[in-house]
């Protein structure tokens, strides 16, 4: 049979442009960003009228905006609006839409005055461990050291990347029992972005264009991840 010019189109596009496209629709990965803190649970306080639940908002929108283009990534904010939110709810969105990475926003307080600086936190071992007898223990335990595996490298991904945002204010990486994270099994940390106890921090958190850098930061982040995974 003579292949018509049509015949030959179609049987191009299924041969070619089908599997790619599919290849690159299976590539999409959804990250959930988590803006902690909101409505009447304001966070710790920045100004007269600013609260952590407010600069964690700005910088999820940001980062949000930031990667809209980004055709492999698909964010979702856990909160998009000035609302409580309980630490279930926020685990629900999370494990409705699927995600593949969980990012929670806050900004840290205490420890006096002169504590200052970010951090990371991944999930600790305690809770996530799987109960004795089990049939699927070992693949449990599997699955977990995935996520754990991943989260630790998304947090070291965005401590690099913090860090140019915030030179020689890594406070560090730190493995603790934060609920959030305790009740998610995907890859998932928690960044204090500085302190609200600490003037030159506080500072900083209020800079519109920190605000930003920030973003950038963690928007580079996200994608360096996806782009290196194993
Ligand atoms: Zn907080």
């Amino acid at each position: 049979m003579r292949l018509t010019k049509p015949v030959l189109l179609i049987l191009l596009s299924v041969l070619f442009i089908f599997p790619f496209t599919s290849a690159m629709a299976g590539t999409s990965h959804v990250v959930i960003i988590d803006p902690a803190h909101g409505g009447t649970d304001r966070g710790g306080k920045l100004s007269r009228n600013l609260y952590e639940k407010d600069i964690t908002l700005i910088v999820a929108k940001a980062l949000k905006k930031n990667l809209s283009k980004t055709k492999n990534v698909k964010i979702y904010l856990t909160r998009s609006t000035d609302k409580k939110l309980s630490i279930s709810e926020r685990i629900k969105i999370a494990r409705r839409s699927k995600a593949d990475l969980f990012v929670s926003l806050h900004i840290n307080a205490g420890f006096g005055k002169s504590s200052s600086g970010y951090e990371v936190y991944f999930p600790g071992f305690g809770k996530t461990l799987a109960r004795k007898g089990d049939s699927n223990e070992i693949l449990n335990d599997m699955v977990r050291n995935k996520y754990l595996n991943d989260s630790v490298r998304f947090a070291q991904i965005v401590m690099k990347n913090i860090e140019k945002v915030f030179p020689r204010q890594g406070r560090g990486l730190r493995n603790a029992p934060v609920p959030v994270l305790e009740g998610l099994t995907i890859p998932a940390v928690v960044i204090e972005l500085g302190f609200a106890t600490n003037i030159k921090d506080r500072k900083k958190l209020l800079s519109r264009k920190i605000q930003q850098s920030i973003a950038t930061a963690l928007s580079k982040s996200i994608k360096e991840y996806f782009s290196t995974e194993g």
